[in-house]
């Protein structure tokens, strides 16, 4: 692909740039840099705007509410959400389980869930994981019996983002004990307000609730809210799988830490007393780490172009979990000291507390916390080696 911007290009970044300037609120631009969801209804205001506009889902099909962008333009939209500091939208409904629905779902299911979906009305979590079943989710042991027109679903999912926030969990369940695991699983889309649901909290080692545990107690569950065919669950889980780890690539997230980093090191000074971003040894670093981001936009825009990239989501998303991981180690570096006393006056789950330091140093050690967890979500970065040894390498 041809990977200059043409005058059309730069004329429409100017267009996105501008409607985000004039309608981005204040309090929506003050977003940290991680990936942790701000206030969720900072993110509902800002998804509001954008779906008004038409631009909430650009990569969907223009039949269900797409912007008919190509992949170069949905890739200066992303650059220039990033840019503005705006808040990131929840992928759970607009990068998973929507275009599950729209690929896979039947006309009754589309009706139902895309709308709320697109908007930004309706919250969705994803029911993957479960205790002894993360790596190897083809284990899970969450059950579903079919009793009439309902399932009856008992067991326990863990890891849950934002379950605590959401309307919706899609899950994948077990309907058939079958000799091939992978055979024995369906896709079932579940109201979080169903009797026999309840939600546990985690707080993470950067002291923020965004994970939970969910446990399911006799949930009965429409026979209408099974996604495709029963137990081919595996097909559409995978077919997931891919639109969420090249979601996790985050190269504009990444632009966007790196410039953090800078106005840091402009302003911060080393034990010689000078600028940072004057040590050579810290240039080193930085330059290091935005020579591996460059090469990773590169690579997001190839995959972005071709439609048909599967396995090559793993690539985007080892590399882009670790270009997030060694910006995250730099920032902590470059504040210094000041990492400490935020770490110590943030009430856990709350992201937006004001620490003690410079407004720079706001959220970096969230930040860094959240981070380590890139390598390990969506699936782990070990599993994804597996992947392209196995799938693109043939080994
Ligand atoms: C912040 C965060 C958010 C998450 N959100 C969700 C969510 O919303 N919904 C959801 O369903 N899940 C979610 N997860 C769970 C995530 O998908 C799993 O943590 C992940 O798939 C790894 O599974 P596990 O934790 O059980 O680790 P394990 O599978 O027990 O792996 C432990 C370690 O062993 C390594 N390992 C395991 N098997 C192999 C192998 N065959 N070869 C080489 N190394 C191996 C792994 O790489 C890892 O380092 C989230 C996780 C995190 C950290």
């Amino acid at each position: 692909m041809n990977i200059d911007f043409t005058p059309e290009d730069e004329a429409f970044r100017d267009e996105v740039r501008g409607f985000i300037a004039a309608n981005l609120p204040p309090e929506c631009a003050d977003s940290p840099t991680l990936g942790v969801m701000t206030d969720k209804s900072v993110v509902k205001r800002w998804h509001k705007t954008l779906y008004e506009k038409g631009w909430a889902a650009p990569a969907w099909p223009e039949e269900y509410g797409g912007t008919g962008w190509n992949a170069t333009q949905r890739f200066i939209f992303n650059e220039e959400i990033a840019r503005a500091n705006a808040p990131r939208l929840m992928p759970f409904g607009l990068t998973m389980v929507g275009p599950i629905i729209y690929t896979f779902g039947n006309a009754e299911q589309k009706s139902r869930h895309l709308q709320g979906i697109l908007s930004g009305d309706v919250w969705w979590c994803q029911g993957y994981s479960e205790p002894g079943a993360g790596s190897d989710l083809a284990s899970l042991k969450t059950m579903a019996v079919r009793d009439g027109d309902h399932y009856v679903v008992n067991g326990q999912k863990i890891w849950t983002s934002y379950a605590h926030e959401a309307d919706w969990i899609f899950c994948l369940v077990r309907t058939e004990q079958s000799a091939k695991r992978q055979e024995g699983i369906s896709f079932l889309l579940i109201d979080m307000r169903t009797p026999g649901i309840e939600v546990r909290p985690i707080i993470s080692i950067a002291g923020l609730h965004h994970l939970n545990e969910v446990f399911f107690t006799d949930v009965k569950v429409p026979v209408q809210n099974l996604i495709g065919e029963e137990n081919k669950g595996w097909t559409y889980a995978k077919y997931l799988l891919v639109h969420e780890r090249t979601s996790i690539g985050g190269v504009s997230e990444s632009k966007k830490k790196a410039a953090h980093i800078r106005a840091i090191a402009r302003a911060e000074r080393n034990a010689d007393g000078e600028a940072l971003m004057d040590d050579t040894a810290f240039q080193r670093k930085l330059a290091g780490i935005e020579v591996k981001l460059t090469s990773l936009e590169y690579m997001n825009l190839r995959i972005l172009a071709d439609a048909a990239a599967g396995p090559q989501s793993s690539l985007l998303k080892i590399v882009g979990s670790e270009v997030q991981q060694a910006l995250g180690e730099l920032a902590v570096e470059a504040v210094g000291y000041y990492i400490e006393p935020f770490e110590q006056g943030a009430p856990p789950g709350d992201v937006n507390a004001r620490g003690i330091g410079p407004a720079h140093a706001r959220n970096v050690w969230a930040d860094y916390g959240y981070g380590r967890a890139a390598s390990i979500y969506g699936g782990s970065n070990e599993i994804q080696r597996d992947v392209i040894a196995r799938v693109i390498l043939n080994l």
